[in-house]
């Protein structure tokens, strides 16, 4: 309601004046940002309240529908004053001038076609700052965090798998903001309600990833868009329920439970570095590259840390894929390295990397960046001339060459087919200078990027990277 009133006043150059009911005048806390910015006027009944704004032009009221009976919801279609009414749970009494829902679900659900989506503006504002040093949070910590309703956390499988993932993960911890106690543990941690952007942002800052479960649903799903732009992951229940705004909202970027056992797994297997990285470090890039005129970055596609390659491979593909969808007006192209396939990396068969372009489904958007060290340590050996065009071959087959966009040349300190990761001076390890004179002289790759990633310092006073560029010149020309 702060936003409608704000943006009122801001955007569009009116007025606004806050009504509220006297029934939920003792409500300090909550009304006093209200209080500091706008009017508020108290009316005890909605007659009074007509008498009170008499001269308005618009009433705009959030009606909650059925939760409270439609009775009065009706009684504040105005004679004299126009009204905006903002179903938030049903539109089954249709009021007013304007009768909108706040979620296409809604709308859909009874037949109607007018929805105006809540704004969420919380993540302009977000200045940075958590709450971890106060609560003596480590950072290493993962901490899940909610806030909504304070009886709405209400599925108890989420609330049985919390009670005993606590006890098993020391590094656990769980803030609820305005939440029903239902464990006591010394890392379990309650607060009292937020009402503040400021905290609000905060405490979103000191949360990994929002934990969410209502029987009901959610018909529009506020603090879950208010996780979701700030780039946490949710975490939310997906069996049967009334309304599943959010589910439709979140797609593909929800966690997803629908049992104890899965509740779990979800909660024990979650990564908070793999969200960080893979998403918001990225997102940084992107923009960056954008604002510096960059054509090109390049990414190494990451670990699946144990949940699979297929996993991996997905989850990295929707990474991008969000990322993608978050800068559609940028055409900076990203770049997916081959890997040497070292741990859990993925990224260092062809295959993979087609899959994840596949999967992201926005063919200008990404390409590959060749890496000779990586792909000869991967085991695709490249060292001499054929085996060079044997493999060009294969990526030309798999992934097709006109996604070839960049080359990392560097020589390989260690083996074919090692899957170790370390990167020598051209020519002066296991590759040798063969492929490099192949590429250099490729015609299909004149105009392709090409990078040194060899390792820096000097010989005899000369700079290493100086003697490697030195070095594939003299290769390129003969
Ligand atoms: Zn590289």
């Amino acid at each position: 309601m702060y936003d409608y009133a704000d943006y009122n006043e801001k955007i569009l150059g009116n007025i606004s004046i806050i009504a509220v009911s006297s029934y939920h005048k003792h409500n300090d806390d909550v009304f006093d940002r209200f209080y500091n910015r706008f009017t508020m006027v108290f009316h005890t009944s909605p007659q009074d309240l007509e008498k009170q704004i008499k001269g308005a032009d618009l009433l705009y009221r959030i009606a909650y529908g059925e939760i409270y009976g439609h009775g009065d919801d009706v009684k504040y279609a105005f004679k004299t004053v126009k009204t905006a009414i903002h179903c938030v749970f049903s539109m089954a009494a249709p009021h007013g001038d304007v009768y909108a829902g706040v979620s296409e679900v809604i709308a859909k659900k009874y037949g109607k076609t007018l929805y105006v989506p809540h704004m969420i503006s919380i993540h302009k504002h977000n200045p940075g700052g958590d709450y971890r040093k106060f609560f003596r949070i480590p950072e290493s910590a993962t901490v899940f965090g909610r806030y909504g309703g304070r009886h709405t956390l209400d599925i108890n499988i989420l609330k049985k798998a919390i009670t005993e993932v606590v006890e098993e993960r020391n590094d656990y911890y769980f803030i609820f903001v305005n939440t029903d106690r239902f464990v006591t543990h010394e890392r379990v941690i309650y607060i009292d309600n937020i009402t503040d952007v400021e905290t609000k942002n905060r405490f979103i800052n000191t949360c990994d990833a929002m934990v969410h479960g209502r029987i009901m649903g959610e018909s529009f799903g506020l603090a879950i868009g208010e996780f979701s732009v700030n780039n946490k992951p949710i975490i939310t229940y997906s069996g049967p329920m009334r309304d599943n705004n959010h589910l439709t909202i979140l797609k593909d970027n929800g966690i997803y439970f629908s049992t104890l056992k899965e509740c779990k797994t979800v909660l024990l297997s979650f990564d908070k570095e793999l969200y960080k990285k893979s998403y918001d470090s990225l997102l940084m890039e992107v923009r960056r590259a954008d604002r510096l005129g960059l054509e090109l970055i390049v990414m190494h596609p990451g670990a699946h840390v144990g949940s699979g390659e297929q996993a991996g491979l997905k989850r990295i593909a929707k990474a991008i894929r969000k990322l993608v969808d978050a800068t559609p007006e940028m055409g900076v192209k990203i770049l997916v390295e081959t890997t040497a396939g070292q741990g859990s990396n993925v990224g260092y068969r062809f295959e993979h990397l087609a899959q994840i372009i596949s999967d992201v489904g926005a063919p200008e958007r990404i390409g590959v960046c060749f890496d000779t060290c990586h792909t000869f340590a991967a085991g695709y050996d490249i060292k001499d001339p054929a085996g060079y065009r044997r493999t060009m071959e294969e990526f030309d087959r798999i992934i097709g060459l006109d996604k070839l966009m960049a080359f990392h040349l560097n020589d390989a300190k260690s083996d074919l087919g090692s899957h170790v990761d370390r990167h020598e001076h051209i020519g002066k390890g296991k590759l040798g200078t063969a492929v490099f004179r192949e590429i250099m002289r490729d015609k299909r790759f004149a105009l392709t990027p090409k990078l040194l990633e060899t390792p820096k310092g000097e010989s005899k006073g000369k700079p290493w990277d100086v003697i490697n560029l030195q070095t594939l010149r003299r290769l390129a020309s003969r």
